[in-house]
């Protein structure tokens, strides 16, 4: 089976970076496009349980969980919590999501 924690680890990597990559204001198209991704994305991730729980979380019956798409700031900041939620599950630290930005995108100031 595969390695969970370094497939998580390469995943978050990869995930993140598309949110810091996401179009300042995205359009119609591109809000689809990633809708689409994340969506086939919660059914193929090949660490099962963690695809199930994903998928469950972003359809919260709220709706407080559906993906925000409008921009890269919202999508980043989504991405944080949703990759939050995994933390808490985990019994992880969870990330303060302001640095998020630094993080994924800018590099930390020193
Ligand atoms: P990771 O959690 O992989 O984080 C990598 C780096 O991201 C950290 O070092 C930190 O710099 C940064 N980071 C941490 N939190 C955030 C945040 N909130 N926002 C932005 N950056 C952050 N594992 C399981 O055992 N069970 C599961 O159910 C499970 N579900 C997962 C679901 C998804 C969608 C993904 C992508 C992974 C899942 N994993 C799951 C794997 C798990 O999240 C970790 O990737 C793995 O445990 C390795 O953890 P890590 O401590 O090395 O850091």
């Amino acid at each position: 089976p595969p390695d969970v924690e370094a497939l998580g680890r390469s995943t978050w990597t990869l995930l993140h970076t598309m949110a810091a990559t996401y179009p300042e204001r995205a359009d119609t198209q591109q809000q689809s496009d990633m809708q689409g991704f994340l969506k086939l994305f919660s059914r193929l991730y090949p660490c099962w349980v963690c695809a199930d729980d994903f998928k469950t979380w972003m359809a919260h019956p709220s709706g407080r969980n559906q993906p925000k798409l409008s921009g890269r700031k919202e999508f980043g900041w989504w991405m944080c919590e949703a990759h939050n939620e995994v933390n808490r599950k985990l019994g992880k630290k969870e990330f303060d999501c302001r640095f998020w930005e630094e993080r994924w995108k800018t590099g930390w100031k020193d």
